[in-house]
């Protein structure tokens, strides 16, 4: 099949124009380090010019509010919202928000939609998706928090590691072992459970690029179910249902990251190459040093490649769906974030201890990148289902000891008319 990632010329005025908003309206913000109520309660008018230009929401379908625009749109509209990490939530698709809409979409009753996805999608609430457990996030087969049924109810009780948004959100979707007889795969379900339900208690987490757990965007933290009791038609999507859900979840969902990713990358590299034509060192500019150009190259180079197989990817989930494009997820979840991550890495040397402070916002979005490695699945598991995938693809042959003398002896006598012509001559 024939790449194709070409889109109308009236889109790529809307990508000029959010770019422009990007810069203006948005980048500005950055330099008030907001604390979190402050930061929702200035993006309000800017949310609203974002609706008036039809950007909102843009991940979802137009019956629950968002443009169904494909995903080779939506990953050059998020390389521009990734600039920073303040753009997502200005355009209605901030994780885990995004996420959890599109599970609600997908699973939810008309009741559950019209109580929990109506006001997330209005930009009225937050939401949480409580799914890790410490040490467990690579394999949730070893999740042990219960949900057992009483009545109408489910009582929760267990402990959760890492949920986003945990505090704030007004509801958090929970993963939780229902039927722990089966197999885990089978014996795990979503469970809508809002913030403010008696025994739970929620620890914000210190991370490395906010310690004290106050920044903008949001917060990870640990929540502790004890005797938690919602009804039973909280359940989302059916009892057992949790893995198949996840999936479901998580695959367009991390695209979307890989996305945002080459928009930090690329907004690294032209600081680190304005840097480096601005300033000189021992008589020459840092960008006629050539250890600086081997930054500039390399980075370019990874950047482009983390571009197009993003793009590879969006255009892939396009023609065949989320689930045909396992293999292009996962390689530009490690690849992306990888690539985000050493550019940001080279553009603080190359800024040097200016690069480190909070002077640029480069320390901040180095942070940022580390933990890209890690959510949505560590680096490892998703070379380990590529590799898997890719080796599905092969068939295995025999390799006789003499491998390497039978197919020269076989070459020689297909190719015995060359030497022929050699004697002649
Ligand atoms: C910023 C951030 C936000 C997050 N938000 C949420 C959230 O909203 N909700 C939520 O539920 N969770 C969230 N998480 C948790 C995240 O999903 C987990 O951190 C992730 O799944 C890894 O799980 P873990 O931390 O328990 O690491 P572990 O499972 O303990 O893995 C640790 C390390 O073991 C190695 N490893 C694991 N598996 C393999 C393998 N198959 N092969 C080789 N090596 C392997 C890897 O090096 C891995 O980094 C968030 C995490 C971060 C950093």
């Amino acid at each position: 099949m024939t790449w194709d990632f070409s889109t109308e010329p009236e889109w790529e005025q809307q990508l000029e124009w959010m770019r422009a908003f990007m810069r203006e309206r948005i980048l500005p913000l950055e330099a008030l380090h907001l604390d979190h109520k402050t930061f929702l309660g200035a993006i309000v008018p800017l949310q609203d010019e974002v609706k008036a230009q039809g950007l909102w929401a843009a991940h979802l379908e137009p019956e629950h509010g968002g443009q169904g625009h494909g995903q080779v749109k939506l990953a050059q509209m998020h390389e521009i919202l990734g600039m920073s990490d303040l753009g997502p939530g200005v355009f209605g698709n901030q994780a885990p928000d995004s996420g959890n809409g599109e599970l609600l979409a997908l699973a939810a009753t008309e009741e559950q939609k019209e109580r929990w996805l109506k006001p997330l999608l209005a930009g009225e609430i937050l939401s949480a998706f409580s799914m890790t457990e410490q040490g467990t996030g690579s394999d949730p087969k070893q999740f042990k928090t219960m949900a057992v049924r009483e009545g109408d109810e489910w009582v929760i009780n267990g402990v959760k590691w890492f949920v986003s948004n945990a505090d704030r959100a007004s509801f958090h979707i929970l993963m939780a072992v229902t039927d722990p007889t089966v197999h885990p795969y089978e014996g795990q379900s979503m469970i809508i459970v809002p913030t403010d339900t008696p025994g739970i208690e929620i620890r914000p987490l210190g991370v490395m690029n906010d310690p004290t757990a106050s920044g903008p965007i949001h917060d990870h933290c640990e929540v502790h179910y004890r005797d938690v009791r919602v009804p039973y038609d909280n359940t989302l999507g059916g009892e057992g249902q949790a893995f198949v859900l996840a999936q479901k979840r998580l695959g367009p969902g991390r695209i979307h990251h890989c996305m945002r990713w080459i928009g930090v990358a690329q907004r690294a590299f032209d600081d680190m190459c304005e840097r480096a034509v601005s300033k000189s060192v021992h008589g020459a500019r840092l960008a006629d040093h050539q250890f600086v150009q081997d930054f500039i190259a390399i980075s370019a180079a990874e950047l482009s490649a983390s571009r197009l197989l993003t793009l590879h990817a969006a255009w892939k989930i396009d023609q065949v769906g989320a689930s045909g494009a396992r293999k292009e997820i996962s390689m530009i979840k490690y690849h992306g974030a990888k690539v985000m991550h050493d550019v940001l890495d080279r553009a603080i040397q190359v800024y040097g201890s200016l690069g480190f402070s909070s002077d640029m916002p480069l320390a901040e979005m180095y942070a940022y990148a580390r933990a890209a490695r890690l959510y949505d699945g560590p680096d490892e598991v998703h070379k380990a289902t590529v590799a898997k995938l890719i080796a599905r693809e092969y068939e295995p042959v025999d390799i006789p000891t003499d491998h390497i003398p039978t197919r020269r002896a076989a070459a020689l006598e297909q190719y015995a008319h060359l030497f022929d012509v050699v004697a002649v001559q």
